[in-house]
């Protein structure tokens, strides 16, 4: 690069972080929303290769949104994935579905129904 091509860095500024999130599924928002809480200075964008965002959150647990499990004891939880429980273990204790509850609730979403029975906690 000669004396006189600089790059151009008009869109770039160390203080307001780019932050790429691949994938506007559940995990892409449920990043990029920890990433904006995180730094809201931070430029957050979502990338999604089809036409709409979230389809699957659409249809899960039949339109109803089963958002997490009924099952507060990390351990316990872990036996649910006999193929990557002791992996899985470590991250339930470091983020449990009764985190994820929490996390709906600051943001005004209550857990509404929890059938009996059933693995899930419902919200709507
Ligand atoms: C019928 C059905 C019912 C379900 N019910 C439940 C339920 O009740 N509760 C539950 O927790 N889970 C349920 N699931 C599972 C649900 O799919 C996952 O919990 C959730 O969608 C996973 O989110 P994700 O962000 O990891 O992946 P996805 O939802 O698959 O999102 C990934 C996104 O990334 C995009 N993408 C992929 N590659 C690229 C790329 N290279 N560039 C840009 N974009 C890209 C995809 O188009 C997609 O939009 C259900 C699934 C199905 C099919």
């Amino acid at each position: 690069m000669g004396a006189q091509e600089k790059p151009n860095h008009s869109t770039f500024d160390v203080r307001r972080p780019s932050v790429a999130i691949i994938g506007g599924g559940a995990a892409g928002y449920f990043t990029a929303i920890t990433a904006a809480e995180s730094d809201p200075q931070a430029k957050v964008t979502i990338y999604e290769m089809s036409r709409r965002t979230l389809t699957k959150v659409k249809i899960s647990g039949g339109g109803r949104c089963n958002v997490t499990h009924h099952c507060f004891d990390p351990k316990d939880l872990a036996t649910h994935y006999p193929r990557g429980s002791r992996e899985l273990r470590a991250a339930f204790h470091r983020w449990s579905p009764q985190d994820t509850i929490d996390w709906f609730k600051a943001r005004g979403i209550e857990r509404i129904n929890k059938d009996s029975g059933s693995e899930y906690s419902h919200f709507s």
